[in-house]
């Protein structure tokens, strides 16, 4: 792709203009930190955009270049969601509770990231505290779909997959607690992965739902996300969650072929209220795959279906834990002349919090008090325990597990904002392999009515090469991933 404008190389091409000195950190970071400015007023993707900083980490990476310290990732700028502590820099979880939380440290996947050379454009956008499937709940605005600006981008990790989808940023990170990597890369086809719950340190990373929360990454293509998985992945004493389990070779591991691969079709996943034309482009999907070699088998998941219900009793129960530190006392939003200190407490609390967060606390408090915690929360691990073991069953039988990512294509802003349940269920698909701790990822399959559809591949826990080599065999064979929307600024 030499010659072609910086922006609309990946991760790989960049890397490999830059070691070939075709162009250099500091002229590319300047070239994104100009478009990222540019596309703020119409997709408001950024919290942050961080120009100075970047051009010194960029000026820093072309030193350590011309030195001959270099890695694979030396000078590739990048993005991260606004979730992840950054020293110096303000983390804000798309909550006014955080506007103006500057963090002491930062995070592992920040920190390993940087050492591996990449340089921080700023930090994108997200559903406040990362409770959203529309990016509509942010502090700062929703974000909006490159595709169609009156659509939304999905969530909570809208900002990143927008900004990889309108080409501001060639790699972003996010989180996936429910979802808001693959159905945000799905809405603006783009690839997220979601890696195997405990792969990538949550250190620094602010907490949702901690038994579900896991970081991962969005970029174009899945060749582009193992080399940011390579970077990210691994134990971290500092996260007591982290698995202590070597990281394999992603980048090698691409070239592996689907022949003789065993793709499991979701039957489950097919009569849950999928858009019958994003049906049409999976089955053209799964004929792809045929095409390469792999075997098509028809897969039950019996208990998947009771996903959403046991997610929103999970989900909201740890979140009222985890947002309990948000007080008004040691850090974020103090509400202004306090009375006395409940007062500081329930202000703070009222004033820092958007309506989604206080839905979830309220919801989570109700299932872990005396008297329903046996009825709802105990109930809800049981069923999960159920549903993991669902997944565990399939994958002795087959290698990989496909079906959709999300029930239909971005929808309008606004649309599912006064029903949440509605919003609830954009995550039907997504869900099951959070409560399971395997890894997903969702690709670029096709266009229903001018906007992107995502296909999602499942695998079991720590299959990730496998399923990026899946992906990425996809990718060979398909340009969806090469699409990309039309310039608006
Ligand atoms: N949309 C889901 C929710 O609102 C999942 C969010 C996520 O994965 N962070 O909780």
């Amino acid at each position: 792709m030499t010659g072609a404008p910086l922006h609309e190389r990946g991760v790989a091409e960049l890397a490999h203009g830059l070691a070939q000195r075709e162009f250099s950190s500091v002229e590319l970071t300047r070239h994104l930190l100009g478009r990222l400015e540019a596309a703020q007023p119409a997709l408001n993707a950024m919290v942050s955009i961080t120009g100075e900083s970047a051009l010194a980490a960029a000026a820093s990476a072309d030193g350590a270049r011309a030195a001959g310290r270099s890695g694979p990732l030396t000078g590739v700028p990048l993005v991260h969601k606004d979730i992840f502590c950054t020293e110096g820099v303000r983390t804000t979880c798309g909550s006014r509770m955080l506007d103006n939380f500057v963090s002491p440290y930062d995070a592992t996947v920040v920190a390993r990231l940087k050492a591996a050379g990449t340089v921080m454009l700023g930090k994108a956008n997200m559903d406040e505290f990362a409770m959203g499937s529309s990016n509509e709940t942010s502090f700062y605005g929703p974000v909006r779909n490159p595709w169609n600006p009156a659509m939304v981008p999905g969530g909570s990790s809208g900002g990143s997959a927008a900004a990889v989808a309108a080409r501001l940023a060639p790699a972003a990170t996010a989180t996936d607690t429910g979802g808001s990597i693959r159905q945000p890369a799905a809405l603006t086809g783009v690839t997220g992965l979601k890696p195997t719950y405990g792969r990538v340190s949550r250190y620094g990373m602010i907490a949702f739902a901690s038994s579900l929360d896991q970081a991962g990454v969005i970029a174009r293509s899945a060749e582009d996300c193992a080399l940011l998985l390579a970077a990210m992945a691994g134990f971290d004493p500092r996260d007591s969650t982290s698995v202590d389990q070597p990281v394999p070779d992603y980048a090698a591991a691409l070239a592996t072929p689907c022949a003789g691969l065993r793709l499991g079709i979701v039957r489950e996943f097919f009569d849950q209220g999928l858009d019958a034309e994003n049906e049409r482009q999976l089955r053209a999907a799964f004929a792809v795959y045929e095409k390469l070699g792999a075997t098509l088998v028809d897969v039950s998941l019996p208990n998947v279906g009771l996903s959403v219900p046991t997610y929103y009793v999970v989900a909201p129960a740890e979140c009222s834990s985890n947002l309990a530190r948000f007080d008004g006392v040691r850090f974020g939003y103090r509400c202004a002349k306090p009375k006395d200190l409940l007062d500081l407490y329930q202000r703070s609390r009222g004033e820092g919090f958007g309506a989604e967060v206080k839905r979830r606390i309220m919801t989570g408090t109700y299932v872990l008090s005396a008297g329903y915690y046996d009825a709802y929360y105990l109930k809800a691990q049981r069923v999960r325990q159920l549903i993991s073991a669902d997944f565990a069953r399939a994958f002795a039988d087959v290698d990989l597990l496909v079906g959709p990512t999300s029930p239909t294509p971005a929808f309008e802003l606004g649309a599912k904002t006064t029903d949440p349940v509605t919003m609830y269920l954009n995550d039907i698909y997504t869900i099951g392999a959070n409560l399971a701790g395997v890894p997903a990822l969702s690709i670029p399959c096709g266009f229903v009515n001018a906007l992107p559809v995502g296909l999602q591949l499942i695998g079991p826990h720590f299959s990730e090469a496998k399923l990026l080599a899946a992906a990425h065999a996809f990718q060979r064979e398909t340009d969806w991933h090469h699409r990309a929307p039309a310039e608006r600024h």
